[in-house]
């Protein structure tokens, strides 16, 4: 039995902005009726369709959650969505950290932790993303880049860093149809494991994912590797048939 298979796999779809609730309806429909998966499956959806969602998903088994959340609990921050918000609506999983986030919108490393944390004082399980830009791959930097971005998370969350979930999405394999090999992304997934192992020993099991330009037919020999525990799928999550074969990939 591979390590994922015993940490359990997770497999969760980024919608990013996209969708609308004629389409969500649609898309959601066919996942339950393709459902239920080996893997634990959840989708992380715009948050106005929060509502919808939780309605249609409520009784299946797949979970739901955010793309983001306010690294403040409450107060005037225009604009801004909390994390208490996103638990009323039944969310189970907000992405913090995606590297959408950190190019277009500025985030640091210290504001992703301060988000995780807030989605962990909230109930829900942050997934941290991390991961490094082509040219720091190419100045061979990978290693020291996640530590970095994860030792900002570890500082602030301490032990409670053991109640998260990490992403490791390589940015030039983001959307870009470039995947990392099994054994690129394996190798820093297990540079992670180690950091989380050290920091904590209960965060040595976490679940890690990978993201990036996961597909049908390359999921399976990504979810083999030792330290893979699932995916975190973007552009393959809006299509329920690619998205079912995902959550089904044999390891
Ligand atoms: C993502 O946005 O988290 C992602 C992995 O996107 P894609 O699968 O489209 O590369």
């Amino acid at each position: 039995m591979s390590a994922a298979l015993r940490r359990g796999r997770l497999v969760v779809g980024n919608w990013k902005m996209n969708g609308s609730r004629a389409s969500n309806s649609v898309l959601l429909d066919a996942l339950k009726a393709s459902s239920p998966f080996v893997a634990s499956v959840a989708v992380c959806v715009p948050a106005p369709y929060l509502r919808d969602v939780a309605a249609s998903l409520g009784s299946s088994a797949i979970a739901w959650g955010a793309q983001d959340c306010s690294s403040h609990a409450s107060g005037a921050f225009t604009g801004e969505v909390s994390a208490t918000m996103l638990a009323e609506f039944g969310c189970r999983y907000v992405i913090v950290g995606h590297s959408e986030r950190r190019a277009m919108h500025g985030e640091s490393d210290r504001l992703v932790a301060e988000k995780a944390a807030q989605v962990l004082a909230s109930g829900m399980t942050p997934i941290v993303c991390v991961g490094e830009t082509l040219a720091e791959r190419e100045a061979g930097r990978t290693e020291a880049v996640v530590a970095r971005q994860l030792g900002a998370a570890i500082e602030l969350l301490g032990d409670t860093i053991a109640q998260a979930v990490v992403a490791y999405e390589p940015v030039w394999a983001i959307g870009t149809g470039k995947t990392a090999s099994p054994a690129e992304a394996e190798a820093v997934h297990a540079s992670l494991r180690a950091r989380l192992a050290a920091a904590s020993p209960a965060a040595g099991d976490i679940s890690i994912l990978y993201g990036g330009s996961v597909k049908a037919d390359n999921a399976a020999s990504l979810f083999a590797q030792d330290n893979i525990d699932g995916g975190l799928i973007g552009g393959a999550a809006l299509n329920a048939e690619q998205f079912a074969a995902i959550c089904r990939a044999d390891a």
